[in-house]
């Protein structure tokens, strides 16, 4: 009974604090981007509201991929996808990611290697790991007024133990196990100081687990914490290096026009894939529904590349791909969808698709993507 309250209580302090999470950035959205319409807004102005915009529309998308990926570790849907990673690039990813916002608050970060550059290849989740990290670092930050911030790893036998010091307000004993379960958090007034939707360490915690390892922390109240993550260490062995793909990412320009056959059904997210394509030699055919993908495929056999949407009316993207299949079988089928789980991969992948692009994706991931199809495929 009083474990039912208490999830009750856990429940409702949840929403109460999604909700205020989620309306602070919606508001500043709403507000800053009202004043594009103006025609005297200068241009300095312009540039500093959407960087406002673009920041909260980020800061409500990682508080839904937190919503997501909670329910996906609870279903038992979440997998491990191992593949071969620099260890240490990750964490100077980490590094960078916050060197700005530390400055501007006067507290030192520190990022301290184990590995040298070469021997610091490992098999391991790299989206989780990333993200376990990134969910610490950033707490460290944000629970830290004055002092300094240190993370890294060591590699004690067959494990590889990551740390995040931090010199901010500390956890009382009482709540050390507490905080890692979801919507928990140490400052329960509707005042709160301290924005969050309480679920970075309980996903931090569940990916941990996933990939074979634990979670754990030392702290004082008022001295600061120590969290340690510690997973199984999986050296790479040379040999797996070989067929390492270089410049997956680069821009690239195309020689000869080609032809896209884009199938979105929603104006705006077609539009955001023209600009993107604007500068490129590539002729865009779009369809808004499966049977339209359909239909304009088999019109133009030209078509170099299929960006297809996976929710659409009268066809969806899996039906419209499987039968696309079968008249090409090596024509790059790329689904777009705002779908992230590993299910809807495998779906996408099942239906024929060669790979997937994740709504949002920005120009970058996408020409990414055309780049790789285009330029080893053709
Ligand atoms: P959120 O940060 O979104 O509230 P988390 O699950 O990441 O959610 O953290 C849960 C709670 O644990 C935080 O609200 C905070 O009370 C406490 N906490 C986490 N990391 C730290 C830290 N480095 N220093 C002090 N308190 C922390």
């Amino acid at each position: 009974m009083e474990k039912a309250q208490e999830s009750d209580r856990l429940k409702t302090a949840f929403l109460h604090n999604i909700s205020h999470e989620i309306r602070t950035p919606m508001n500043a959205i709403i507000g800053f981007s009202g004043f594009f319409k103006d025609p005297d807004l200068s241009f300095e102005r312009k540039n500093k509201y959407s960087d406002i915009v673009i920041k909260s529309s980020n800061q409500l998308l990682s508080i839904i991929t937190d919503i997501i990926n909670i329910a996906s570790l609870e279903a038992g849907q979440e997998k491990i996808r191992e593949n071969d990673i620099k260890l240490n690039a990750l964490l100077k990813l980490v590094y960078e990611q916050f060197k700005k916002g530390v400055s501007a608050k006067n507290i030192d970060l520190n990022l301290n290697l184990f590995l040298r550059e070469g021997e610091d290849e490992i098999i391991s989740d790299e989206t989780k790991l990333l993200q376990i990290i990134t969910n610490l670092v950033g707490n460290a930050i944000k629970f830290t007024t004055v002092g300094s911030i240190n993370f890294g790893y060591t590699v004690k036998e067959k494990m590889l133990e990551f740390y995040v010091e931090d010199t901010g307000i500390g956890i009382p004993v009482n709540m050390h196990e507490e905080i890692f379960d979801r919507f928990s958090q140490v400052e329960k007034s509707s005042t709160r100081f301290y924005g969050g939707s309480g679920l970075g360490l309980s996903i931090s915690k569940g990916y941990a687990e996933l990939m074979g390892g634990n979670i754990s922390l030392q702290s004082e109240i008022g001295k600061g914490s120590v969290f340690y993550v510690s997973i199984p260490y999986k050296k790479v062995l040379k040999e797996d290096f070989l067929g390492e793909v270089v410049n997956k990412n680069k821009d690239f320009t195309l020689e000869e026009t080609k032809t896209l056959l884009v199938a979105e059904d929603e104006d705006l997210n077609f539009m955001l894939i023209e600009e993107f394509l604007s500068d490129l030699n590539i002729n865009i055919l779009r369809a808004k529904t499966g049977v339209e993908a359909i239909d304009l495929f088999k019109s133009n056999p030209q078509i170099d590349l299929v960006l297809m949407d996976i929710k659409m009316p009268v066809m969806n993207g899996y039906e419209a791909t499987k039968e696309i299949r079968k008249f090409a079988a090596n024509l790059p089928i790329i689904a777009q969808t705002a779908y992230s789980t590993i299910n809807d991969r495998e779906k996408a992948i099942n239906s024929g698709c060669d790979d997937i692009l994740v709504k949002p994706f920005n120009r970058e991931n996408l020409l990414g993507i055309i780049n790789e199809f285009l330029m080893e495929g053709k």
